[in-house]
């Protein structure tokens, strides 16, 4: 089980912040009386999964793993806590991540490093590191992440799990503590894609606690999954085929999709132009939202408070001792973009882009279903290899970042491996398209 799991590799991995094994047994137990009273269960009930730091369950710390937050337990279950809880899901722990979900290493982190079972001397991806090695290391069976710019999908693509970042807005972003509103979106990372859509079931769906929740009902994701590719066009945008590429990981990528090809589906080559642009664009509209989110944490309402004499050195001390170096940088770089004199140069300019990238998507969609790419241009890196060049580190979401802009779905699938690291698949959709991501991805595994 996975409890015995954990305590034999946890030492190691170090997937969990906190554990909640005492509630977690008790969840267990009342499935149990369930069925013992022979009551019917949901598919999730009593299955273990972990939840990453930054979503709120009552009662039990949340701390974004950052210092700030670092004693925080919310009074209320973030909107997919609830669902889980009442498909009477069992929640073993809050797993690792980058702080306040800024990274792609978990190297950001305020408390530990999270080590890739795969290769223990690599990182897990980020910034859901936590919650993809747990899973990878049997420490869940199911876990939720929080995808701003591919932090569901990279460390599903290095852990050789599925990840799915959902259509923006079709699961509640309430209790998910905010990096960027506009592009942040819940999602699972599990083994395999029924098991993605058997979260998808527990977790999706509109909640008017969320002002950009979608109000459209809510399809039985596993009823679609063995539909097959047959009649599927899948396009292949030459721009995430770049040079930067790691050649066995552009192979697993072309492998994957011919295999999908002979399974029935259609190739075809498309360009999506404005795609060079999406790697600035992304760092400049996340920095913008994430500097006003995280205004909030001043050292009075919320979390750490550091020392001062007057109110002004009171928060200055509070967010400088309470944010890690990351998390200041982008505070920095967002106040920056938004201030009254390069509003218009960047942060404006960035929105104008995102429409544009949007508007290439749409253009593709009009021709194919889906859109094949490689989730990552390279596999695992080595603990500390990157994390004192946050531009090289920033590179990682090339392939990512441009899905959350566009607000579409997308599935990170394991397509192999190279040098005993997995490489990802990943598989974007229209919006709401997460049934025709499913089926393609049941299809190819
Ligand atoms: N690595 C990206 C970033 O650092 C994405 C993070 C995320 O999706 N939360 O912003």
């Amino acid at each position: 089980d996975v409890f015995s799991r954990i305590d034999s590799v946890e030492s190691t991995v170090k997937a969990y912040i906190t554990e909640t094994r005492e509630s977690a047994l008790n969840q267990a137990a009342a499935v149990d009386g369930k069925l013992a009273r022979g009551e019917s269960i949901a598919p999730l009930a009593g299955i273990p999964g972990a939840l990453k730091d930054n979503i709120c369950v009552k009662g039990a710390k949340t701390t974004c793993a950052s210092k700030m937050l670092a004693n925080f337990v919310p009074p209320y279950d973030a909107t997919v806590t609830a669902k889980l809880l009442s498909a009477d899901a069992v929640i073993v722990g809050k797993s690792n991540l980058d702080e306040f979900a800024m990274g792609s290493s978990t190297e950001n982190s305020a408390f530990f490093v999270t080590r890739n079972p795969w290769d223990t001397n690599t990182v897990p991806g980020g910034s859901s590191g936590g919650s993809a090695a747990a899973v990878a290391a049997g420490e869940a069976i199911w876990a939720l992440g929080s995808d701003t710019g591919g932090s569901i999908r990279q460390p599903a693509a290095y852990c050789g799990l599925v990840g799915l970042k959902p259509t923006y807005g079709l699961v509640s972003r309430y209790g998910l503590v905010a990096y960027a509103s506009s592009l942040d979106q819940i999602g699972s990372i599990t083994r395999d894609v029924t098991d993605c859509a058997l979260v998808m079931n527990a977790i999706a769906g509109y909640d008017a606690k969320d002002s950009t929740s979608i109000n459209a009902a809510v399809p039985d994701y596993t009823a679609a999954l063995a539909g097959g590719v047959k009649g599927l066009t899948i396009g292949l945008p030459r721009e995430y085929f770049g040079a930067g590429m790691d050649s066995a990981v552009r192979q697993a990528v072309e492998t994957a999709v011919k295999q999908l090809e002979s399974a029935g589906a259609t190739v075809k080559e498309v360009s999506m132009p404005n795609t060079e642009y999406a790697l600035s664009t992304y760092y400049l509209i996340a920095t913008a939202e994430a500097s006003s989110n995280l205004a909030r944490f001043d050292g009075v309402s919320y979390g750490f408070r550091g020392e001062g004499n007057d109110i002004v050195s009171m928060y200055k001390n509070s967010r400088t001792q309470g944010f890690g170096d990351e998390v200041l940088r982008r505070i920095m770089l967002g106040t920056y973009a938004l201030s009254s004199g390069y509003y218009d140069a960047y942060y404006m300019k960035a929105l104008k882009v995102r429409t544009l990238i949007k508007q290439d998507f749409d253009r593709a969609f009009a021709d194919v279903d889906i859109l094949a790419t490689p989730t990552t241009p390279r596999t695992a890196f080595r603990i500390g290899e990157k994390v004192n060049d946050p531009f090289t580190m920033y590179l990682e979401d090339v392939c990512t970042v441009p899905i959350n802009l566009a607000g579409v779905p997308a599935l990170s699938l394991p397509c192999g491996f190279t040098g005993g690291l997995p490489i990802g698949l990943q598989l974007i959709g229209r919006p709401l398209g997460e049934e025709t991501l499913l089926r393609a991805g049941y299809a190819y595994e």
